[in-house]
């Protein structure tokens, strides 16, 4: 048998990748993890879900401050935003994270090796100037930011997401191309601090992907919280003169063209799979027609002893679901059963409401057979009630025959940590009888789901 440097070797040490070696290096695995940037942990870490949650939180309590939700509670303050202040407790957190992903690289013995990998073969991996050996090879390299064609990103006036985080001045006019959901929460960002918001969507409702009802609730709110939506829009061009942008629109269907200006553009269209420079013929592997890396249930490529997890794989580019694909393919490699279920992978929008969803939307789920919905107002809750958040509903779509839960949707505050009850519950294929006699503490607004679920056969108590 050949003689590796490595058993397995990881590029990319984002949720998929690092949790990967992680768990690999747990199983007794002699284990690598390649990456190019400077810190580990990835897009999520570095630039994503945890930089943007703490724009989030930090912005939600200015605007609660702000917009007379504190002052509904006795509270009356005046804020005073100290923007560099904000960005500094995100960049500790950032710090802190990242750091401690090396902490638990130590920790498992698993070897950093520093650089941007290429394949030279379909077990062998140029790191900078070195080459190196690995029994089993997982491309956990994820996504960056997709382009808009014509639209240059200079990170002052057009920025991107990671441009978005670091903005040191609140924008008078931030137009977010793209109503998904990092365009939703970055522009939820400078709205909170002051600036005059518009989302530009080339679809008819915002958020794809999620149920239709939570779409245009979401919309509803978001409208009455002052961003200004432009539905059916296509942008046609964009031009920078100065410190001001000119974005030419005009309606999806074709007509007229429109101009407007703004100090700020963010490009939020979406993300790609990264495989650029990754030499992947070399291993006798290709992308499919979507520039993604096709693999089995088991994350193993078309190349025996190579594995693809994460966002540069299909489906949903989340990070929990590239972490679960990577403890499932360290114990692939590591001879035990790695599954991933992706019929259960929750989406959440850390709005304010927040938004989130597990399984499949009303649309979807009568497409595919017979169904009931239960459907509970937020304000029918009386913990929502009592702390002034009347936005928004859970619902719970059963099967008709089965009554077993497919899925959970919710506007709610909490709705993100409300959503994992929802999970596991159909994770263990709960019914929805199952849910609404399962004693939830009160008040909660998990409730609402209890309540919902009882609404599946109209029985709901509080409406
Ligand atoms: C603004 C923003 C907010 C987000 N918020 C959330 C959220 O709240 N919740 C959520 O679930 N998801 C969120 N996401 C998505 C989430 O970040 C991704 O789904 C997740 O990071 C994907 O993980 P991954 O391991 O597949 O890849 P990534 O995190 O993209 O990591 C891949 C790593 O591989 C490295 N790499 C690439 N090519 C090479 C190479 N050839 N050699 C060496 N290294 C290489 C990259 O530098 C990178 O560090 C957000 C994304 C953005 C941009």
């Amino acid at each position: 048998m050949a003689d590796y440097d490595y058993d397995v070797l990881i590029i990319g040490s984002g949720p998929g990748g690092y949790v990967a070696a992680i768990r690999a290096a747990q199983l007794g695995l002699r284990t690598a993890c390649v990456e190019s940037r400077e810190t580990l942990g990835g897009t999520c870490l570095n630039v994503g879900c945890i930089p943007s949650k703490a724009m989030l939180h930090a912005s939600e309590y200015f605007d609660a401050a702000a917009n007379g939700t504190m002052a509904k509670m006795g509270i009356k303050v005046t804020p005073e935003l100290d923007l560099p202040a904000m960005h500094a407790q995100r960049i500790d957190a950032v710090t802190q994270l990242t750091g401690g992903i090396a902490f638990l690289f130590k920790k498992n013995k698993v070897t950093w090796l520093k650089g941007r990998g290429a394949f030279v073969d379909a077990h062998t991996v140029q790191v900078g100037e070195q080459t190196v050996t690995a029994k089993d090879i997982v491309i956990a390299t994820g996504s960056s930011v997709t382009p808009l064609p014509g639209v240059t990103v200079d990170q002052k006036v057009v920025v991107d997401s990671t441009g978005a985080l670091e903005l040191a001045k609140v924008p008078e006019h931030l137009v977010v191309i793209g109503g998904g959901v990092i365009g939703l929460e970055l522009g939820s960002v400078w709205r909170r601090l002051g600036a005059k918001v518009t989302c530009i969507e080339y679809l008819d409702q915002i958020l794809p992907g999620f149920d239709g009802d939570i779409r245009k609730e979401a919309n509803k709110i978001f409208r009455k919280q002052g961003i200004e939506f432009k539905l059916s829009t296509k942008v046609t061009g964009v031009s920078v003169s100065g410190d001001t942008a000119s974005i030419t629109v005009e309606p999806a269907a074709g007509g007229a063209a429109e101009t407007i200006t703004a100090d700020c553009v963010l490009v939020a269209i979406g993300r790609r799979p990264n495989t650029d420079g990754l030499a992947l013929e070399k291993a006798g592997l290709a992308t499919n027609a979507r520039g993604q890396i096709d693999t089995d249930h088991r994350f193993q490529t078309s190349v025996p002893g190579i594995w693809a997890i994460g966002d540069v794989i299909p489906g949903p580019m989340l990070a929990h679901k590239a972490e679960d694909e990577g403890i499932a393919v360290a114990e692939n490699i590591g001879g035990l059963t790695g599954i991933v279920n992706h019929d259960v992978i929750p989406s959440v929008v850390y709005t304010w409401p927040e938004i989130a969803g597990v399984g499949l939307t009303e649309e979807a789920a009568k497409a595919k057979g017979e169904i009931k919905v239960g459907k509970f107002p937020m304000a029918g809750n009386s913990r929502a009630k009592t702390n002034h958040e009347p936005d928004g509903f859970v619902k719970i779509i059963a099967d008709a025959k089965s009554d077993r839960v497919i899925g959970v949707w919710a506007i709610a505050v909490p709705a993100g940590t409300m959503i994992a009850e929802a999970a596991l519950g159909m994770e263990m294929g709960a019914t929805s009888e199952d849910i609404a006699y399962t004693c939830h503490a009160h008040p909660t607004h998990s409730e609402a789901i209890k309540e919902a679920a009882m609404a599946v056969r109209g029985k709901a108590i509080h409406v």
